[in-house]
């Protein structure tokens, strides 16, 4: 039996008296919303059945026999029920750059994405880099999010001394931007870096980390520049693998020494893996996130389609991208994050890529291109609702809250389904920015509903809940 296993059962056990998930029915009283025949994921087990939700709370999961009886009922014919999928990586611009997004268009894509929960990104105007501020972000988005939310505080060279404060304003977790000064904010050296893990370590937070050297990417730049090289392949040039993974390492290094959490951001590339993998092996507490942008395409695409794959860390080797996808597997990397970041086209379609913004939508076309990936073999639909949900639930202290089917979890979930191919159409997306790279790409995933604390958020691609989300540390 897995360790995974092992820790359902005993969750089981700890709430329950039953003696395998799926033999039998864990019922609770009537219910607000019953959902039926479907294919629940639970751990390792995919069980025929359906989930009834009370108080927006799920109240019971198994055969449909023996579910509480409820006011709603909706059969969804076949399709998988997943934990609701929580995406770690977003940037919904709000506030100050509400022209790209802002959390009502955001979390509209997200939530007929399937996602539930988004982690949202500090690179706001202003950052999001003191505790004034994260509570401003939170009275502010909360009236307007239809789906729930973390907020991530910033940390640069300058406000180090905040992060206390920012963790006692409920922050998700302290993200890092290692490559380039961010909305006013140099990036922390090496001393600011570690004393600000230290930090985190006191106050049981997790570090986030944009790891890319910036002086070997600047140094780089301005020798491609000087040569006049300006389209997308001198971007790629310019961030070599090892930009990546000596920052990757060096975090590392220092969350060792500090005992903080440590969260690596879009891993592009094998070399990161490896030092990974190697800090998993020494039981260190480090997670990493890729995103579907890397799982599909290669520095050949981007040298092909051009600026639409600019993007920093850049696209790698085909060697990389087949790397990425066993690690999401065998568990080297934890989880899928989309850096869902809206550029409109006159911002990233432009004559040099020293001019061009990085980022690209991918909230919404993130669930049918995985589960597309699903039906092709490429993953387990018990992988699959791993690295959508359980782990980034896990890796940020919210599991079993989130991530979870069990009864005592939000009552959230993602029903989707495989079937037909059909092709994924920018324009129809519904982020204010339309630029993505997966537009025209086909896909046999597709998302049914979109449940929020027993809320119907979502039915056949119509929004059909109201903003409800909340803030999932302050919840
Ligand atoms: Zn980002």
């Amino acid at each position: 039996m897995s360790a995974h296993r092992l820790k359902t059962k005993a969750l089981c056990r700890r709430w329950h008296r039953c003696s395998e998930l799926g033999e039998e029915t864990i019922s609770g009283p009537t219910s607000d919303i019953v959902v039926t025949n479907g294919r629940l994921v639970i751990g390792p087990q995919v069980i025929q059945g359906g989930v009834a939700i009370k108080d927006g709370v799920i109240a019971a999961i198994g055969r449909e026999s023996s579910l509480p009886d409820s006011k709603e009922v909706i059969d969804v014919a076949g399709a998988y029920i997943l934990p609701g999928v929580i995406d770690p990586h977003v940037h919904f611009r709000e506030p100050g750059l509400t022209n790209r997004e802002d959390f009502a268009s955001g979390s509209t894509a997200a939530t007929i994405g399937g996602v539930t929960t988004v982690f949202e990104m500090p690179n706001t105007v202003p950052p999001t880099a003191g505790a004034d501020a994260v509570m401003a972000k939170r009275e502010l988005v909360k009236p307007k999010s239809l789906v729930d939310f973390g907020l991530f505080g910033m940390v640069g060279q300058t406000n180090v001394d905040r992060i206390e404060e920012m963790a006692e304003a409920g922050v998700i977790g302290f993200k890092f931007y290692l490559h380039q000064t961010i909305e006013g904010m140099p990036p922390c050296d090496d001393g600011a870096l570690f004393e600000a893990f230290q930090r985190i370590a006191a106050v049981g937070g997790v570090a986030a980390v944009h790891a890319e050297n910036p002086e070997i990417i600047g140094r780089c730049s301005a020798h491609l520049r000087a040569h006049g090289h300006s389209d997308v392949t001198a971007n790629i040039a310019a961030r070599p693998t090892v930009s990546e993974s000596e920052m990757v390492a060096r975090c590392i290094a220092y969350a060792r020494a500090a005992g903080n959490r440590l969260h690596i951001c879009h891993v592009t590339s094998a070399e990161s893996v490896d030092e990974i993998a190697s800090a998993k092996r020494r039981h260190l507490p480090v997670t990493a996130e890729t995103g579907p942008q890397w799982l599909w395409f290669t520095e050949v695409d981007a040298a092909e389609k051009g600026m639409v794959l600019m993007f920093s860390p850049p696209f790698r080797s085909e060697g990389d991208r087949k790397a990425l996808w066993d690690a999401l597997q065998d568990g080297r990397l934890d989880m899928v994050a989309t850096d869902h970041a809206p550029r409109h086209r006159e911002e990233k379609l432009v004559a040099s890529v020293w001019d061009a913004k990085s980022g690209f939508i991918g909230v919404e076309t993130n669930v049918p291109l995985m589960m597309g990936a699903v039906d092709q073999g490429r993953l387990s639909i018990q992988t699959y609702a791993r690295i959508s949900s359980e782990n980034a639930a896990r890796a940020f202290g919210l599991w079993p809250r989130k991530g979870s089917l069990l009864p005592g979890s939000d009552g959230d979930l993602t029903i989707v389904g495989v079937g037909a191919a059909h092709a994924i159409e920018a324009e129809r997306l519904h982020s204010k920015a339309k630029v993505t790279p997966f537009d025209g790409v086909s896909t046999t995933g597709s998302v049914k509903y979109t449940i929020l604390g027993g809320q119907v958020m979502m039915r056949d691609q119509n929004v059909t809940g109201s903003p409800r989300g909340r803030d999932v540390v302050r919840a």
